[in-house]
């Protein structure tokens, strides 16, 4: 039986004497229903534009249009990286961009117009069939999108994305860090997980931990998801991602969450969500706690670039993938690949569309085969 919120609350609450408890209690389920296999999926990170209508106060992608170091990428700017992506084995073309440039920046609109295109979700539709072309398997986390633009963007991604971060709207209040960033109003973001599963996408969602939430409002937020989840089966996997301050942010001199805070919230979310749910923390925002994850009750680790840099955390590399798989390795670990859509869902119809059903058995057989 599914552990109850009361449940959730206090195992995240545990004493930090029975914390080496809590996460053995955690590991070993997440062993019982994934074995000691731990994956990853080899990607290209295709920031198509970084121009964002949202303000959050940890952010160092986001840019206003003549601010140095903004850019919306051409169509030749994507096809070169999938040309090198290409080369180097990638499966996945994650497109990942910031909230809805179009309706703030009109230069963002003459620069769509160029292109030949209307809306974000035009161009990034067309990126995705490049990708396609390409032999890639794309998933877009766009940030908020409607019910009409996800039906676009349905035939040509495997999986689409969104962070929940968190369902507390204390977290959007002035002096909050989602107070100038009307997408992160946790309503509009857990009524776009819904009509994602009413529509039959595989999707990844997670939480971001250590930007003024309470431990409870993190339970209630694994809670939110589980519900949706429990009603639409598509969550395919929940990241548990950690606040980095950085600087030059508004919260450049906040505290991060440290090892222990992560953990406590990795096992307790891999209790409340079950063993049959994909667990992920970011090995590169994590660096030097990758064992420490593993025990917590992870079987995932994201995805890793061997060409792009992570554009959100730039200042985070990703760790090499052979490094990785030592570390796993000693841990008691096997890292394995996988795709943008987790295997659960690739032989169902109702979830991976008809056109991306070759590719992706073209790319697990890849897989299998060790190609890279
Ligand atoms: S975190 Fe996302 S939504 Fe918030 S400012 Fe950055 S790009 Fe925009």
């Amino acid at each position: 039986m599914a552990l109850s919120r009361e449940d959730g609350y206090r195992l995240i609450d545990c004493p930090d004497q029975e914390l080496d408890s809590l996460l053995d209690t955690a590991g070993k389920l997440r062993d019982r229903f994934k074995g000691r296999i731990v994956t990853y999926s080899r990607k290209i990170f295709l920031p198509v534009t970084n121009l964002c209508r949202d303000r959050c106060s940890y952010c160092t992608f986001r840019k206003d249009p003549n601010e140095p170091g903004a850019w919306t990428m051409t169509p030749d700017d994507i096809a070169d990286v999938l040309g090198r992506g290409s080369e180097r084995g990638c499966k996945e073309a994650l497109m990942c961009l910031g909230d809805k440039p179009e309706l703030a920046f009109p230069q963002y609109r003459d620069t769509l117009s160029r292109f030949g295109h209307r809306t974000t979700a035009e161009y990034v539709h067309r990126a995705c069939e490049m990708a396609i072309e390409r032999g890639f398997l794309p998933h877009t986390n766009a940030g908020i999108l409607t019910r009409d633009e996800m039906k676009l963007l349905k035939p040509v991604n495997a999986s689409l994305g969104l962070m929940l971060e968190n369902v507390s709207p204390r977290l959007s209040l002035k002096g909050m860090p989602h107070f100038s960033a009307p997408d992160k109003d946790p309503a509009v973001r857990l009524r776009m997980l819904r009509e994602a599963g009413e529509l039959g996408i595989a999707f990844t969602t997670g939480i971001l931990i250590g930007i003024g939430e309470t431990r409870q409002e993190r339970v209630d937020s694994l809670i939110a998801i589980r519900e949706l989840h429990e009603t639409y089966g598509h969550i395919q996997e929940v990241i548990i991602q950690n606040f980095r301050a950085k600087p030059g942010t508004r919260m450049a001199g906040f505290a991060e969450p440290d090892s222990a805070e992560i953990a406590r919230t990795v096992a307790t979310a891999r209790l409340l969500l079950g063993g049959t749910m994909n667990i992920q923390a970011p090995p590169n925002l994590n660096p030097h706690d990758h064992k420490l994850l593993l025990a917590a009750g992870i079987n995932d680790w994201g995805g890793i670039s061997p060409v792009t840099q992570d554009y959100v955390n730039p200042e985070a590399a990703w760790p090499h993938i052979d490094a990785l798989a030592t570390t796993c390795r000693e841990a008691g670990f096997s890292l394995s690949e996988r795709l943008a859509i987790y295997e659960d869902y690739i032989d169902r119809p109702d979830f991976l569309p008809a056109g991306l059903q070759p590719v992706a058995s073209k790319l697990r057989a890849d897989i299998l085969e060790g190609v890279l």
